[in-house]
């Protein structure tokens, strides 16, 4: 029986290549067929990621559906991050670097969890462990992967481990300038014109469980967000159609500044002062500048979700 891998909602660089990087290497070490899947459509970023290492025309298939299927899981352990049938899946192993999250299981399963920057660095060490080695192309985009989720080792969740993945995958990859490549990513993931507001809201959006209350949080991560400034209003319309359609009790999306690093943090909320508190700002019309701020994981959810 094969075995699924996928990453979360919404998938970004880390959830596609991780499936791509895992199922590589599983198939290396197990009898069992693993198969790369995603649960939607990939970002532009992703598919510039792939297009440069050889990839555009092995992009993981759509998988809505996994009653009854063997999964393995990366980036992410939340329920409501996985398919709404995800309770009927056997869950044989986890690559994450997030907060555990309310995955149970009923079976024994593996478990790769580290607090690192990218769940492909996670995936690299599992390569090290196994004693595989990391095909050139797959190498490359491993590196960039990494490279987007710590923002160009910018972000506070990066490691020593993470900077030391991405210098040896870039040799493997045989990229010199590594960085100057990364700052290529992060200006196609910038690209706004002709995006609706719902595009922009969703582009890398999550909703989590919080004490039983539904909060949904999105990041849009730019080398300059002043291009977006005569779209806040839209965008802080749009997250009001989000919070009543999903019955959310709160939606925040960042507009993260990876120059300036720092947040733009635009709130819809029934009680904006728990977000206020959260953050200890006073919100100006529905927004506040988070000086710092890069990750939701490290530096969002930990300080919102005791305000519930
Ligand atoms: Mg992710
Ligand atoms: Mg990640
Ligand atoms: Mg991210």
């Amino acid at each position: 029986m094969s075995v699924y891998v996928f990453g979360h909602r919404n998938p970004d660089s880390d959830s596609i290549i991780g499936a791509i990087a895992l199922s590589y290497l599983k198939n290396q070490v197990e009898n069992e067929e693993y198969i790369p899947v995603k649960q939607g459509d990939i970002s532009a970023e992703t598919a510039f990621i792939l297009e440069k290492f050889g990839y555009a025309d092995k992009e993981p298939a759509l998988k809505t559906s996994v009653a009854g299927e063997k999964v393995y899981l990366v980036d992410s352990t939340d329920k409501p991050h996985f398919q709404d049938d995800i309770d009927e899946a056997t869950i044989v192993g986890i690559v994450d670097h997030h907060k555990l999250g309310d995955i149970i299981t009923s079976t024994p399963l593996e478990a790769w969890i580290r607090p690192i920057g990218s769940s492909n660095t996670v995936i690299y060490e599992m390569y090290r462990c196994y004693g595989v080695d990391v095909p050139k192309e797959i190498a490359g985009m491993m590196m960039l992967a990494i490279l987007s989720d710590t923002v160009i080792f910018k972000s506070p969740t990066c490691t020593k481990v993470d900077t030391k993945a991405v210098k040896e995958l870039a040799q493997i990859a045989g990229i010199e300038d590594y960085k100057q490549l990364a700052m290529e990513m992060f200006i196609v993931k910038s690209a706004v014109d002709g995006a609706s507001a719902r595009d922009l809201n969703t582009r890398d959006y999550k909703e989590f469980n919080m004490n039983s209350t539904k909060v949904g949080i999105g990041q849009l991560e730019m080398v300059d967000i002043t291009v977006l400034e005569p779209r806040e209003d839209e965008l802080l319309e749009d997250m009001k159609k989000m919070k009543e359609e999903n019955g959310l009790h709160t939606v925040l999306i960042l507009l993260t500044d990876i120059m300036k690093e720092g947040s733009k943090l635009l709130v819809v909320s029934d009680d904006a002062s728990k977000i206020e508190a959260a953050f200890n700002v006073k919100l100006e019309n529905n927004k506040a500048w988070l000086k710092g701020v890069l990750s939701r994981k490290k530096q969002v959810v930990p300080f919102v979700q005791p305000q519930f």
